[in-house]
């Protein structure tokens, strides 16, 4: 079968590998799509950490059981899944646990990324919310955008959406953001005081990975108000005004999660809110590409062209 190995920093290869053979608690999934995660961009631009080469990226999948292990009671040939496996989804089958299966009913399987939507349930669900609470999302990227459609869900008075890039503020409006901030011309700490009574927000989400917003996230959230960091923080040591956050009494979260019940327990739930239409990825997946062109896929996901969200590989 072909599968796309990334061979060294930006360079991808499809390559020949043998079909996996499944253990009897292990079923076969055809790929149908494969979403491209900020993650491995890093990787593949060179920004990640400790990251070896060659290494077989992907693990935003889904596709169709082709093959059902003896000892698999609960899945059957033919049923569509989301599937979540460290590695290895850039291709034409993998090899999955039926834990790590989620079966689709009635979605889109472009639609069906379990793993990003995972990530962005359980931190929307670490920040505990409350009716009427003001949000603040800092990075409007496909992450940014699913913490967003997730704190909508929750009944907040308000949802403000910084970003850097004028196209993906206008996507957050469009998702229903209401007040958008552009850090390159807009000061976000007046912005938010002003639009809080100079109280600060509730809850403020850092969903962008880099340095520049732990800075400020200090003086947009309330006295004893929620930081909540979700961005993927690769390369390099972040400073942070830690004798500011102490004295604000600031509860923060540490939203990235590890633990594999954690990542099924919120595959589980996108998976709900799919099926429900309360949450729905339309307007999101942006560029399709094929295998052959998972170059321009990563390409594309580093320079975000104008309109950009989401790639996806289709197999
Ligand atoms: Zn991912």
């Amino acid at each position: 079968m072909k599968a796309a190995l990334l061979k060294a920093p930006r360079t991808f290869e499809i390559v020949e590998r043998p079909l996996p053979q499944i253990a009897a608690d292990e079923v076969l999934v055809k790929v149908a799509y494969c979403g491209v995660c900020t993650s491995e961009v890093d990787t593949w631009s060179g920004r990640g950490e400790a990251d070896d080469f060659p290494r077989f990226p992907g693990h935003e999948i889904s596709g169709i059981i082709e093959q059902v292990g003896a000892q698999v009671a609960n899945l059957n040939i033919g049923d569509t899944v989301g599937v979540w496996i460290p590695e290895g989804g850039y291709a034409e089958y993998v090899a999955a646990k039926p834990e790590d299966c989620v079966r689709v009913e009635d979605v889109p399987l472009e639609q069906v990324l379990l793993e990003p939507l995972s990530c962005a349930i359980n931190a929307v669900e670490q920040a505990n919310i409350s009716l009427g609470d003001d949000v603040l999302i800092i990075g409007a990227g496909f992450m940014g955008n699913l913490v967003q459609k997730l704190v909508h869900l929750q009944g907040p008075r308000q949802v403000i959406v910084a970003d850097i890039r004028a196209d993906a503020l206008a996507t957050a409006k469009q998702l229903g953001a209401t007040h958008t901030i552009n850090l390159k011309s807009d000061d976000i700490v007046e912005t938010v005081q002003g639009l809080t009574s100079r109280r600060g927000t509730d809850v403020s989400f850092e969903v962008t990975g880099v340095q520049a917003p732990l800075l400020f996230l200090g003086d947009v959230t309330r006295m004893s108000g929620k930081i909540v960091l979700v961005g993927y923080h690769q390369g390099g040591t972040r400073t942070l005004p830690l004798g500011q956050w102490n004295y604000m009494a600031f509860q923060l979260v540490n939203a990235h999660f590890r633990e594999l019940a954690r990542i099924r327990a919120g595959m589980q739930m996108a998976m709900r809110l799919l099926t429900s239409h309360q949450l729905h990825l339309d307007e999101l997946i942006t560029h399709y590409y094929k295998l052959d062109a998972i170059q321009e896929a990563f390409t594309a996901s580093h320079e975000k062209p104008e309109g950009f969200v989401k790639a996806v590989i289709r197999m």
